[in-house]
């Protein structure tokens, strides 16, 4: 996510008189991009709030609970997005902030605790449904080329939606002269990751709407230091590191998914900050402006600090959704994330995961790692994952996020099995492409499955189905 241009208002004086106050807002913080607005409202207690997003115009109406009054001054400075902000009463009398908004917008509202210099703090994040189109904007590739050609959108019933592809990094853990863990038969983990890691890509590129990178295509050797500045290079929406466990106990087995730790990200922070030259890498491109402010050093801090939060958040998902995946076709060493301060999680930016696929110490594990159909299911799983995290939570100017505006879900091409017999039950061995005039009821009905079912088994948001689509039939 490449934030905000400028940073304006720091604004707001609370009168609190009453005093069974149970919460108040001490300051309002925003930042304006072309095409993305984050407001953060900094608070005394975890806010309890509710959401209602209302028409003519175009507001968010966020209530607080237990907040018994707030004066917000003027929000200054001009985003394309927001209109004004101002404090309101519901009509149950309860304290609201109202954004008013320039048309409607996508947004993410959540939580965070405190993290220092930080308290509690309530996100407001805005996303324009389309990118804006400016120069200033620091914008992903919009790699459209990938799709098929579309002629005169708004002449046709099913409009093809556009966007940018969602970039997803994957990281082969070792390579060359470090050959990771070795397995009692003498297996390689460097070589069980790239099998798997290719596979993984290949599923990626297949699918409209993703696209992978590998940060090493064969046997050679990337300090683990290095793999996180090829997926920024490479503007990675997520970085998925593949890597086999190995313990002196040969009984040790399963998977597990290692997310960054909450000490690992400051301290990793606070290093990058010191390092001038990487301020506007990390930033986006908001370095440069934020250098010449007299606040620089608390500035930065703070779009990091968002930025961290936003990773870690989307991190710790993506690795509950494989650990989704992997439950039911491998053994869990670990049922939930785990953190870890390990380096290729280091990016402070980039969402990202480490998978540990098994433990290639474990005579059995080891046989599975190196079984080519075993090495297609943990991809297959992975590849899952993602596209599920990024159906429920694309970035706004992605093909993902245009699907999801238009109520449908993105068209899913399931990898092929390519003859792998052990593969083909997880991926579903009935497909059907739907044909003109079908519905979903139809084809339900068709092969004697529940529209429910049908919904689940591709995650459809909606009942609406596309000419061409491919519907794996449960
Ligand atoms: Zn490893």
């Amino acid at each position: 996510m490449s934030l905000m241009l400028r940073v304006v208002a720091l604004l707001l004086f609370v009168v609190s008189s009453q005093s069974w106050a149970v919460n108040s807002v001490k300051g309002v913080r925003i930042w304006h991009a072309p095409d993305n607005t984050r407001l953060v409202l900094d608070l005394a207690n975890a806010p309890s709030h509710k959401v209602k997003r209302l028409s003519n115009p175009s507001r968010l109406e966020i209530e607080l609970a237990g907040v018994t009054s707030l004066n917000i001054g003027a929000v200054t400075g001009d985003s394309p997005l927001v209109k004004r902000v101002y404090a309101s009463r519901t009509p149950s009398a309860a304290t609201a902030v109202v954004i008013e908004l320039s048309f409607p917008v996508n947004d993410s509202i959540f939580s965070l605790p405190p993290s220092p210099p930080y308290g509690h703090r309530l996100v407001v994040d805005l996303k324009a449904q389309r990118a804006a189109v400016s120069s200033a904007t620091v914008s992903k590739p919009a790699a459209v080329s990938s799709l098929p050609a579309q002629s005169a959108p708004q002449s046709t019933v099913s409009t093809r939606a556009t966007g940018r592809n969602i970039i997803i990094a994957i990281d082969a853990g070792h390579g060359g002269q470090d050959p990771g863990a070795v397995g009692p038969k003498g297996t390689y983990e460097k070589n069980i990751t790239l099998s798997i890691s290719r596979q993984l890509a290949d599923m990626i590129n297949k699918q409209p709407g993703l696209k992978a990178v590998l940060t090493r295509t064969g046997d050679y050797y990337i300090h683990p230091n290095k793999r996180p500045d090829i997926a920024r290079q490479k503007q990675a929406d997520l970085l998925i590191s593949v890597h086999a466990d190995a313990v002196q106990n040969r009984k040790a087995h399963g998977a597990s998914v290692w997310v960054l730790s909450m000490r690992r990200a400051t301290t990793e922070v606070g290093r990058m900050l010191e390092q001038t030259e990487q301020h506007s890498e990390l930033l986006g491109g908001v370095g440069e402006i934020i250098k010449d402010s007299a606040n620089e050093r608390y500035l930065a801090q703070t779009v990091l600090d968002l930025s961290m939060n936003h990773s870690m958040v989307t991190g710790f998902e993506v690795a509950k959704e494989v650990l989704r995946e992997v439950a039911p076709i491998a053994h869990l060493h670990k049922k939930e994330p785990q953190a870890a301060s390990l380096a290729v999680l280091k990016a402070p930016d980039i969402p990202s995961i480490l998978f540990e696929t098994g433990f290639i110490s474990n005579y059995n594990e080891e046989r599975l790692l190196k079984d080519s159909g075993h090495q297609h299911k943990l991809a297959l799983a992975m590849f899952r994952a993602i596209k599920r995290y990024f159906e429920k939570s694309p970035p706004a100017d992605s093909l993902f996020a245009a699907h999801k505006n238009n109520g449908r879900s993105v068209p899913t091409v399931m990898p092929t099995t390519q003859n792998r017999s052990t593969a083909v039950a997880s991926s579903g061995s009935r497909t059907h492409k739907v044909k003109r005039g079908e519905s979903l009821s139809r084809v339900a009905k068709q092969y004697g499955v529940s529209m429910a079912e049908l919904r689940r088994h591709n995650n459809l948001k909606s009942d609406n189905i596309l000419i061409g689509q491919v519907l794996r039939i449960p």
